[in-house]
């Protein structure tokens, strides 16, 4: 079967390249015709010669997604299924906002780790993503939203790896596709604008630190072990003093890499005022995102509040506080406005930078949690479920 160009980074397919006999800097070329360009027809590579197309043509093939369902939701946002075979479907969600236009990426097809509030979670898990299936969605996002790279024209200017999957659960295609995001033969993104989200997968986040350190946004969600063991399962694997430990080496892993040129970090959100420890002494600009999803009664007291201060303590973070969006079954509540608030407030008057995620795209299920896509499952979950809720 021809191999799809879309599964390499520029160093893959040199190395490809190199193989049979063409040299490496072709890699480049190519890489700027599928990527800035969006080009997938290898005859409109014009200034490839004759036989590298022909090459191409005969071992190669850019494996298009294709959408199964395109829906836009009133505020903007909107959301693509994308068919990745067998009776599976992937989601893709872009957000614009004023400043930017951010893409939201699945990793997996369904996911195995039974997050207890997570829609994809409960939809069980077929199979990893391949790196193509990956950046296919950035790929088609471009194409759908009328971008031009090569003219300078960019609509995605942030990634999240925040869909359907557990991204550090299929490490080698993930970093394989966030290197195509930074590489500037393709989309050019700086490292800031790239955030990889993780339940807590311990040994690979010191991975990603070496291979490609991205942002990182941690799924904290509670304060104690023995709450996140039942929220956040992977918990009992990788208890919290374990999981901050990584997220320290990860920050000071990143802080002393260079500089790059595109460094527009955002800037902190309006009425985050507060300066925590690590922003008092020199103001380094990696830091972690704790993800803290707020369900009522459960996780969203004063008390929790004050544990999280104390756990966390001079740690470079932020907080992002996710209302919990509901799905069907779902089994948890949305904290009111007022608990939110009083949490977010308890953490900034603490020093942190503590905002509220912003809910979008909820009338077409594209919000955080929301995403279910098309899963088979081949885990016997959603069947053990339903023989267990049939149960006398
Ligand atoms: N698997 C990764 C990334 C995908 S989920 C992870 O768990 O981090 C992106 C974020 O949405 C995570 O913080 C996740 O915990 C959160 N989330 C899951 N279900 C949610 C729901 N129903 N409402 C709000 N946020 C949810
Ligand atoms: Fe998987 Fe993330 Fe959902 Fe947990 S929250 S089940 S890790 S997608």
């Amino acid at each position: 079967m021809a191999i799809d160009l879309l599964d390499f980074d520029t160093e893959g397919l040199a190395a490809w390249l190199v193989a049979r006999g063409e040299k490496p800097f072709r890699a480049r070329q190519v890489m700027r015709w599928l990527h800035r360009d969006g080009e997938a027809d290898f005859d409109q590579m014009t200034d490839l010669s004759k036989s590298l197309r022909a090459l191409l043509a005969a071992e190669a093939e850019v494996r298009k997604p294709t959408v199964m369902r395109d829906a836009i939701a009133l505020d903007g946002t909107r959301k693509w299924l994308l068919d990745v075979g067998t009776g599976n479907g992937i989601e893709t969600v872009f957000i614009p906002e004023t400043n930017r236009g951010t893409l939201c990426i699945s990793s997996q097809v369904g996911c195995a780790l039974e997050c207890a509030f997570c829609s994809t979670g409960r939809q069980g898990f077929n199979r990893n993503l391949t790196a193509g299936e990956i950046i296919g969605q950035l790929w088609h996002a471009n194409r759908a939203l009328g971008a031009d790279l090569a003219a300078g024209r960019r609509v995605v200017t942030n990634v999240v790896m925040m869909g359907m999957g557990e991204p550090l659960a299929n490490f080698d295609a993930v970093v394989t596709a966030l290197r195509v995001m930074l590489d500037d033969h393709a989309y050019g993104l700086s490292r800031r604008r790239v955030t990889l989200s993780t339940s807590g997968m311990v040994p690979w986040i010191d991975r990603l630190r070496e291979a490609c350190p991205v942002s990182l946004a941690v799924s904290l969600h509670a304060p104690n072990d023995a709450l996140r063991d039942v929220l956040v399962p992977i918990n009992r694997k990788w208890p919290l003093q374990a999981l901050l430990a990584a997220c320290r080496r990860y920050v000071e892993g990143a802080a002393r890499l260079p500089v790059g040129i595109d460094d527009d970090e955002e800037a902190l959100p309006p009425g985050s005022v507060a300066r925590t420890k690590w922003q008092r002494q020199g103001s380094p600009r990696d830091f972690v995102t704790f993800e803290y999803v707020m369900l009522k009664g459960v996780n969203d007291s004063p008390m929790h509040a004050r544990q999280l201060v104390d756990l966390i303590e001079d740690l470079p973070c932020k907080f992002n506080l996710i209302p919990f969006n509901p799905f069907p079954d779902g089994g948890f509540e949305r904290s009111p406005a007022a608990a939110v608030s009083a949490f977010q407030a308890h953490l900034i008057e603490a020093g942190f930078v503590a905002t509220v995620r912003k809910t979008r795209g909820d009338d077409i299920d594209g919000a955080c949690g929301q995403l279910a896509g098309q899963v088979q499952d081949r885990t016997q979950r959603t069947a053990r479920r339903a023989d267990a809720a049939a149960a006398p």
